[in-house]
């Protein structure tokens, strides 16, 4: 698949954003337990001057669709789940994804508890996404209209339970209502940064949009 780069830039695994989905141990919870996955490639359009989130596109290498990036999105149900990687709802291939590196030991590691299923569990899975992107909503979801504080609050929240709940629980530590009592407020402003942040940086515009010198892809 080739791709106009004059049009569009290529964010790959050299982009600051996958390079801290790569190491960020932390991400591993949100790739083995909630299924979240990167694509190794996303394209931002260079010449539109709409907010980043407004802008970005997902290509399928199999098909060579330019999915809207709300594609696998929270609000069409699609943004968790993907624990084989992004379906493609044209072609039915899986999308290549990134692999956290902390995710990837834990697999290594775990191969001989999972390898004689894996097969029958990724059949099952497929089985099941063409329905889950046959009533995909791609109005695009204006930057304006995104409810930051919401989103970061939500995040927060998701944070402290994993962080501060489920994983004394794998360390085989205690919980301890100290802890817990302090870390909440700390996850909560952690949670109201993250979301003004996203509403930065989602909103980012390009001081002056590309013109384009050649048809789309
Ligand atoms: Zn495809």
């Amino acid at each position: 698949m080739e791709i106009d780069r004059t049009k569009y830039k290529v964010w790959d695994k050299t982009n600051f954003s996958s390079i801290h989905w790569i190491l960020n141990p932390g991400l591993a919870i949100n790739e083995l337990i909630l299924g979240q996955r990167v694509p190794k490639i996303t394209l931002i359009d260079q010449t539109s001057d709409r907010p980043l989130m407004e802008r970005t596109y997902i290509p399928c290498p199999h098909c060579s669709t330019l999915h809207e990036a709300q594609t696998w999105s929270v609000q069409n149900k699609t943004a968790f789940k993907n624990w084989f990687g992004l379906f493609c709802p044209n072609c039915r291939e899986l999308i290549p994804c990134l692999r956290n590196l902390t995710s990837g030991l834990v697999l290594l590691v775990t191969y001989p508890f999972w390898f004689w299923w894996i097969n029958q569990w990724k059949q099952k899975w497929l089985k099941s996404q063409p329905s889950r992107y046959s009533n995909l909503n791609l109005q695009p979801i204006e930057h304006k209209n995104v409810n930051w504080v919401k989103m970061g609050l939500g995040w927060g929240v998701i944070m402290f339970i994993i962080m501060s709940l489920f994983m004394p629980v794998l360390n085989g530590t205690d919980h301890s209502w100290t802890a817990i009592l302090i870390n909440f407020p700390i996850w909560v402003v952690g949670g109201l940064c993250f979301g003004y942040v996203m509403k930065w940086w989602m909103g980012k515009r390009l001081k002056k949009a590309k013109t384009p010198t050649r048809p789309l892809l």
